[in-house]
């Protein structure tokens, strides 16, 4: 419970229910910066309209901003404005005016990384979501629509490169070795959407012809020498621009597209129209530094950010309780992209992992919130795995209901009502339903509740009748202020396997369950079936069906969809582990013989195999259990893994010898390979052989590419062998100029399963290159220990003190990164009374802090209440 005190400085609420169209209409601005590290000054010049018949002034918000002059109409005004908190309030006479203000900014002393700032000595911007009114006096909502001229002038030797939106329309030199550049964005657009850059930084060209023959220069700015990292990332770019003409029949619009990389950013990357920024990590890769999942994570965020062009620039979001509008769409189409460029079921089981690991532990925690939340303190708090990955689920259980034409269909209409306006989640299910034809009246229900379904599913088998009946019964789960729930469409799709056969006894069924109880009657069905069920995750729910070992072990082995082969796996594994913590007994022989099965299928791609060997998370295992016990859950977790590695250890020394690589490649087969090879790896360490530390030593040393070096690291950051010592000195000798690297050094070290880890860690915080200044190294060391479930659990609570005492420490630079880190505290109804006192105690230290800000406010106050 919030005590008197902390409730009175509690920041307001906004709801989504009080949303009022705005009051003033900007359609035309013009702004300009006077770019300089230390001293910045922006004018702005908004030809404002009144909206309606009011008689309220112009709100101009402001954050952190001292007005030096207010002009209206060209006149100076000293008593028509007045500021109300940290908003410029203005009186205007008329229904149509020019507002011009003047304020002065200092980019390098801004350390939350929203507004204008400096990264290695360049300046940039972030505005999503209300980061403009860092910069200027604005109307900072996203249903305000504006078009841009921009001036920037900059010191020419320091800033010889000067980005904006748009097209360059003019640029020159100035006196004093400075210079200019005007930039024109012809797409009315929100604040949100706005960027400049002034960096001294080289780019990769190179161009694209659209469909209809609109050439576009393409170019990739990064540190000169960066640039041979860039190609994968442009590669990306032309692939998702072809792609999204392809499939969604979607055009680029203007003539150039810039993506600039830089080092030191909040969140992935940013999709400001034509004028992308990016966390560096997701551009730069080469084989030397970058592993195979941040090559996946280059092309992935590159195409995300591209595909907003459409689904969040041309067609923008009304308020942000709309925010899964653009950000679910765009991740099902980036989703929906990498599996059409390699392995759609490897991409499916990797999505899946995700969503499980980050959004069901959110939907079952005092953070729970629907993909369209009804309210918040800080939005920043709302750029979560619910808005964005289950937002993606629920566009693609749409995909799944109204079949791949209906959908695109429903996708044109979408755009074709909405360019250019600010849409809300309702006009995107109203388009589907209008192209459609289909009712999604109760679809509805999955925008507006929180909380994961539950579906019980029983099959029962009558041998005479040769006819089996499957029950299902939904249930979803209070989630705070929602004690009670309606039942949800959840589209499953579903088969049934003859026992003897192995094979599907009719074509794969759609079930659209609707209410919260159904039965489905199969005929012909004359031997034991087998029940396959959510099928490619086609509804994201937890599904109870209380199958034996032996039918996990079978769909495994013979399944035809990939994804249900995995799940069964996951299944079984997860079933043998749980009951392993609960009862202290286990049977590892099934899971033994299930993975012997798949790993040594001929039929099988590597790729495919590596995901289906991956135990079970630790915290996934905990998420089943009624009190999270992370001794035991690790406990059982390295007993079956040691089995797994002793009991198949020839089959793992094959693996790892058949996925050997001559030289390094990227294609999908050659991925695999890598994949397999290091998880194999892990399985003979674990096996205990005596020369298991050596091999992965070898493979340390020789590898020839980031992936095999960055496996072997981390199997023997995990051993107490005398080997870790010479990777993790050598690791950081060959990489310690290289930041994004070192990254890996550190969150390696902290994922550790080591008794030590925390003391390691506590001493990598210390280390001269650990800094908080900088959100990947941050989520490197202090991110990754508490991910690290035995350690950031460990008895006593260490692991939760050093969490909120860096926490505590970023909140006074960067807000929204700090508030990011609450959540594994907010767990503690899941874990012993002991932790649960310990982590609520940490969370109260940080509530009874003084000058808390608001974004950890609202995620602490919460993860209380
Ligand atoms: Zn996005």
């Amino acid at each position: 419970m919030l005590d008197a005190q902390s409730a009175a400085a509690a920041p307001p609420v906004i709801r989504r229910e009080d949303y009022r169209k705005p009051d003033w209409l900007m359609p035309d601005v013009h702004l300009e910066f006077r770019l300089d590290p230390a001293r910045t000054q922006v004018a702005g010049r908004l030809e404002v309209t009144r909206n309606g018949a009011h008689n309220r002034p112009l709100r101009l918000n402001g954050d952190g901003l001292t007005p030096l002059a207010v002009l209206i109409d060209g006149e100076p005004q000293a008593d028509a404005w007045r500021m109300d908190g940290p908003d410029l309030l203005v009186d205007l006479p008329g229904d149509a005016h020019v507002v011009e203000t003047r304020v002065e900014i200092s980019p390098e002393a801004n350390s939350q990384l929203m507004g204008l700032y400096a990264s290695g000595g360049n300046l940039c911007t972030q505005c999503e979501p209300e980061g403009f009114r860092r910069m200027v006096f604005f109307i900072d909502r996203p249903d305000v629509l504006s078009r841009y001229t921009v001036r920037m002038e900059a010191d020419k030797a320091r800033f010889p490169v000067l980005l904006s939106n748009g097209d360059r329309t003019a640029s020159g030199d100035l006196d004093g070795g400075r210079h200019f550049a005007e930039w024109t964005d012809p797409f009315p657009k929100p604040s949100y959407l706005f960027a400049l850059v002034a960096a001294d930084l080289a780019a990769n060209v190179d161009s694209f012809t659209t469909k209809s023959g609109r050439p576009v220069k393409l170019a990739i700015w990064v540190v000169e020498k960066d640039l041979p990292k860039t190609e994968h990332a442009m590669a990306a770019l032309k692939a998702s621009m072809a792609w999204d003409e392809k499939v969604y029949g979607r055009e680029y619009d203007l003539g150039e597209f810039n993506i600039v990389a830089v080092a030191d950013f909040n969140f992935g990357a940013m999709e400001n129209k034509s004028l992308n920024i990016f966390n560096s990590r997701y551009i730069l890769a080469d084989p030397e530094t970058a592993t195979d999942i941040d090559y996946d994570g280059v092309s992935g965020v590159v195409a995300h950010e591209y595909f907003h062009n459409w689904s969040g620039n041309r067609v923008t979001c009304r308020d942000w309780f709309q925010l899964s509008l653009k950000e679910g769409f765009t991740v099902f189409r980036d989703q929906s992209f990498t599996a059409d460029q390699g392995s759609a079921a490897v991409k499916r089981i990797e999505d899946v992992r995700l969503l499980r690991a980050a959004q069901f532990p959110e939907d079952a925690g005092p953070l729970a919130h629907p993909i369209r939340p009804e309210s918040y303190m800080e939005v920043s708090n709302f750029y979560t795995a619910t808005v964005y990955n289950k937002g993606a689920e629920i566009i693609r259980m749409l995909h799944t209901m109204l079949g791949p034409q209906k959908f695109r269909a429903g996708c044109d209409l979408y755009f074709a009502r909405h360019d250019g306006t600010a849409a809300t989640c309702e006009d995107f299910v109203v388009a589907m339903e209008d192209a459609s034809g289909v009712d999604l009246t109760r679809f509805r229900l999955w925008y507006a509740q929180a909380g994961t379904p539950r579906i019980r599913a029983a099959l029962s088998h009558e041998p005479a009748g040769a006819r089996a009946l499957l029950t299902l019964e939904q249930t979803v789960p209070p989630t705070p202020g929602q004690p009670e729930k309606q039942p949800m469409p959840v589209p499953l799709r579903i088969a049934l396997f003859g026992e003897r056969s192995g094979r599907a006894f009719e074509e794969e069924r759609l079930v659209v369950l609707d209410g919260e109880r159904c039965e489905i009657l199969f005929e012909g069905i004359a031997e034991r079936p087998v029940l396959s069920i959510n099928r490619g995750f086609s509804a994201p729910v937890i599904i109870d069906a209380a199958r034996s070992a032996a039918d996990l072990a079978f769909l495994s082995a013979h399944d035809d969809d990939p994804f249900a082969r995995y799940e069964a796996m996951q299944q079984l594994m997860v079933d043998t582990l749980v009951g392993a913590v609960s009862t202290g007994q286990a049977d590892h022989g099934p899971v033994i013989e299930a993975v012997r099965t798949t790993l040594t299928d001929p039929a099988l791609d590597s790729a495919f195999i590596g995901e289906t060997m991956l135990l079970p998370s630790e915290a996934f295992i905990g998420d089943q259990m009624a009190v999270v016990d992370p001794v035991a859950i690790h406990r059982a977790r390295e007993a079956l893994r040691r089995d797994l590695g002793g009991q198949l250890e020839g089959e793992w020394r094959d693996a790892y010898e058949r996925s050997r690589a001559n030289r390094f490649e990227l294609s999908p087969q050659a991925k695999g390979a890598r994949r397999l090879r290091t998880i194999a790896l892990g399985f003979i360490m674990a096996s205990g052989a005596e020369d298991a530390a050596g091999i992965a030593l070898r493979q340390f040393h020789e590898a020839d590419n980031m992936t095999d070096r960055q496996g072997a690291f981390g199997v023997l950051a995990n051993s107490l062998a005398p080997e870790r010592d010479v990777a993790i000195a050598a690791f950081y000798d060959r990489f310690r100029d290289n930041g994004l690297v070192l990254d890996k050094w550190f969150s390696t070290q902290a994922f550790s399963i080591r008794p030590d880890t925390l003391d390691r860690v506590e001493e990598l915080s210390r280390h001269p290159d650990f800094t908080l200044a900088n959100p990947n190294r941050l989520r490197s060391l202090v991110g990754a220990m508490s991910g690290n479930q035995l350690v950031f659990h460990e008895a006593g609570g260490r692991g939760y003190r050093f969490l909120t005492d860096m926490l505590l420490e970023v909140d006074g630079l960067n807000p929204q990164t700090a508030a990011k880190l609450v959540p594994p505290l907010g767990r503690w109804r899941r874990f012993d009374e002991g932790r649960a006192a310990l982590m609520k105690a940490e969370l109260q230290r940080m509530l009874d802090t003084p000058g808390l800000s608001k974004d950890v406010f609202e995620q602490v106050s919460k993860s209380l209440a």
